[in-house]
C-alpha cells in the first residue's frame, strides 16, 4: 500500500504577509501601463480604499500552491464522496470551456454577439432532454438545490394558478431523502411529510397511500435512491401522486447510476434537475460552482393557457427560424422569474456539454455501467470484512453507490464511522460521506465513479479491513486519527456554533478572534 504524507505549512493568510506594494515584479504598477497614462479620477475613487494585500506574484504563487499541498483533490487520489459524484475532471472540457472565446464573454453581451455560446447553451438543453426524456430543460439554476428551489416554486405556482393552493400545503419526501429536499420545500412554504423506507429498500408503499391525500401538493424522490437503490415502485408512485394532482419532482443527483438506462421522463416525472457538476463531470466541491438545469415534461396549467415550464424561473433559449438566430427567452411568466443575477452559470454548463459531446451517447452508457459495476464490485469485496455491514435488502445490488454501516464495529471496538473516515484520510483517500443518509446508523456513503481503476477500490477495501484490524488491537489508536494530514482532526462543533461560525473573515475579526 503506498505510504501517505500531507504537506504541512505554517501558511498564513495574504492578509497579513507584509505589505511590498509597490514591487518591481510583473503585475505591479509598473507593468499596468494603462492606468498610469490614465489615473483615475480622485472624484471616482473610493473613500476607504479595500485593504488588498501587497504581496508580489510570486508569494501568491507560492501561497495558493502551498495551500493545494495541504489539501486533497480528485487529482490526487480516489474521492469516493457518496451522492456528490466526484468524477475526474476531462482535461479537454478543461481546455474549452475556459478558452478565452467563452471566459472573456461578458453577461451583458447582445445576444447577436454570443450566437456561438448560445448555440452550444441551446445544444445542451436538447441533449439534457433527451438524457431525462423530459420536454425542455432550463439552465438557470446555479446548482441541484437551486434547482430544487425553482422546481419546488413551479410546482407551488401551479397549484396557485389552479386556485388550490390553500389546500395543497404539503410534499411528500422520503426519509432517505438528501436533506436539501426537505429544506427545498419548506423553503417554498410547504410543509414536509416524511415517508419511512422498507426493508426491501423501497419507499414503503402503505405509508406513502397513508400520506397522500388532497392536500399533497408533489412528491421529491431521487432514483436511485441515497442507498443506491432503484425504486421498483416509481411507476405507482406517479400514479398515486397524480391521482390527486400532485406534481413528481426528481432529485437528478444520482442519475450517474441510471444515464442512458432510464429516463425520469418515462418514470411519471413532471419536473427534475440535473447536477452537471456531478454526472456531467465539471468540478466541484468547496461550494462551487455547479449548475442544476431543470426539465420539465410539460402539460397545461389549468385553464390558464400556459405550460408548466412557463413557471420555471429563468429563461431559454430558443432557435428563431425565421432569422436562424438564438434567442433567450425568459420562462418565469407568473410567479417568480429568476432566481439569480444573470442568467447562467456558463463554464459548468460549457464543460457539461463538452463532456457529453466527447462522450457521445455510446460514452454515457459506458459511464454509467462501469460506475454501477464498480460499486457492486466493491460491495462485493467489502462483504468478507464482518466489520461492516449493507443495510436494506444486503442481496439487492447497487447502482453509482453503497451505502456500508460501520455498526458492528463499534459496537466491538467503540470505533465509529467517524473513526473509519478519518483512517482513510490517513491512508491517502478522501473520506467518505458519514452519517448520511440518516436511516442507516454508523452510515458510510460511499460512490468511486466510472474513473476509478479498480486497484484503488481494492486498496480501499484493504484499507478499510486494515481500519477494523487496528481497531480490534487498540481502539484508542483510531481516536487519534488522522496523523498524517495538514489538519489533525478538527472540531465538528466549533465552525457551525452560532459563537463560533464565521462566514467572512471582516465577522471574524469583529466577533469570533480572541486577541
Ligand atoms: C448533491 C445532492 C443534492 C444537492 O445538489 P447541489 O448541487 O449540491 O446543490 C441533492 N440531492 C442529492 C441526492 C445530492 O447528492
Amino acid at each position: 500500500m503506498k505510504r501517505y504524507r500531507q504537506a504541512k505549512w505554517d501558511e498564513p493568510l495574504l492578509l497579513e504577509y507584509p505589505d511590498r506594494s509597490p514591487t518591481p515584479y510583473a503585475g505591479s504598477d509598473e507593468f499596468l501601463e494603462v492606468s498610469r497614462r490614465k489615473p483615475i479620477s480622485d472624484k471616482i475613487k473610493r473613500l476607504n480604499p479595500p485593504s488588498i494585500p501587497g504581496v508580489t506574484e510570486i508569494e501568491l504563487v507560492r501561497h495558493y500552491t502551498r495551500l493545494s499541498h495541504m489539501s486533497y483533490g480528485v487529482d490526487q487520489g480516489p474521492v469516493p464522496l457518496g451522492s456528490c459524484t466526484m468524477k475526474y475532471n476531462p482535461r479537454i472540457a478543461l481546455k474549452y470551456s475556459f478558452s478565452t472565446s467563452i471566459i472573456e464573454l461578458h453577461p451583458l453581451m447582445p445576444e447577436n454577439r454570443v450566437q456561438g455560446l448560445l448555440e452550444i447553451l441551446y445544444e445542451l438543453q436538447s441533449w439534457l432532454a433527451e438524457i431525462t426524456g423530459m420536454d425542455k430543460c432550463i439552465l438557470h439554476p446555479a446548482a441541484g438545490a437551486h434547482g430544487e428551489l425553482a422546481g419546488v416554486l413551479t410546482i407551488r405556482e401551479y397549484h396557485r394558478l389552479k386556485n388550490q393552493l390553500s389546500t395543497k400545503t404539503e410534499i411528500i419526501v422520503p426519509d432517505s431523502a438528501h436533506g436539501t429536499n426537505p429544506s427545498s420545500a419548506a423553503m417554498a412554504g410547504f410543509r414536509v411529510v416524511e415517508i419511512p423506507t422498507g426493508e426491501d429498500g423501497n419507499v414503503d408503499l402503505g405509508a406513502l397511500e397513508a400520506a397522500v391525500s388532497k392536500a399533497t401538493a408533489g412528491l421529491m424522490i431521487t432514483n436511485p435512491s441515497t442507498l443506491g437503490l432503484f425504486e421498483e415502485n416509481i411507476l405507482d408512485i406517479a400514479r398515486m401522486i397524480h391521482g390527486v394532482d400532485g406534481l413528481l419532482y426528481y432529485d437528478g443527483a444520482n442519475l450517474n447510476g441510471i444515464m442512458g438506462y432510464a429516463r425520469p421522463g418515462d418514470m411519471g416525472f413532471d419536473i427534475a434537475h440535473i447536477n452537471i457538476h456531478k454526472t456531467f463531470s465539471s468540478p466541484h466541491g468547496g461550494g462551487g460552482p455547479g449548475a442544476g438545469p431543470i426539465c420539465i415534461k410539460n402539460r397545461p396549467v389549468g385553464d390558464t393557457g400556459l405550460m408548466l415550464s412557463d413557471l420555471v424561473p429563468g429563461a431559454e433559449i430558443v432557435l428563431d427560424e425565421d432569422s436562424g438566430l438564438y434567442r433567450l427567452r425568459p420562462t418565469g411568466k407568473s410567479g417568480v422569474k429568476r432566481l439569480r443575477a444573470f442568467w447562467f452559470n456558463t463554464i459548468p454548463l460549457v464543460w457539461g456539454y463538452i463532456y457529453i459531446l466527447s462522450m457521445g451517447a455510446e460514452g454515457l452508457r459506458k459511464a454509467t455501467e462501469l460506475a454501477v459495476a464498480k460499486t457492486n464490485y466493491f460491495i462485493r469485496k467489502i462483504s468478507e470484512v464482518k466489520e461492516y455491514t449493507l443495510p436494506y435488502a444486503p442481496r439487492r445490488p447497487r447502482k453509482h453507490e453503497a451505502v456500508i454501516s460501520a455498526k458492528p464495529l463499534k459496537e466491538e471496538t467503540g470505533v465509529t464511522a467517524e473513526d473509519v473516515a478519518k483512517g482513510l484520510l490517513d491512508r491517502g483517500f478522501y473520506a467518505p460521506t458519514i452519517y448520511f443518509p440518516l436511516i442507516v446508523e454508523e452510515a458510510l456513503m460511499i460512490e468511486f465513479t466510472e474513473t476509478e481503476p479498480l486497484e484503488n477500490i481494492d486498496a480501499y477495501v484493504q484499507a478499510l479491513r486494515e481500519i477494523a484490524v487496528i481497531a480490534r488491537q487498540d481502539p484508542s489508536e483510531p481516536k487519534e486519527w488522522p496523523r498524517n494530514t495538514s489538519v489533525r482532526r478538527v472540531d465538528q462543533v466549533y465552525a457551525n456554533h452560532p459563537k463560533t461560525m464565521a462566514p467572512t473573515w471582516r465577522y471574524y475579526l469583529r466577533h469570533v478572534k480572541e486577541d
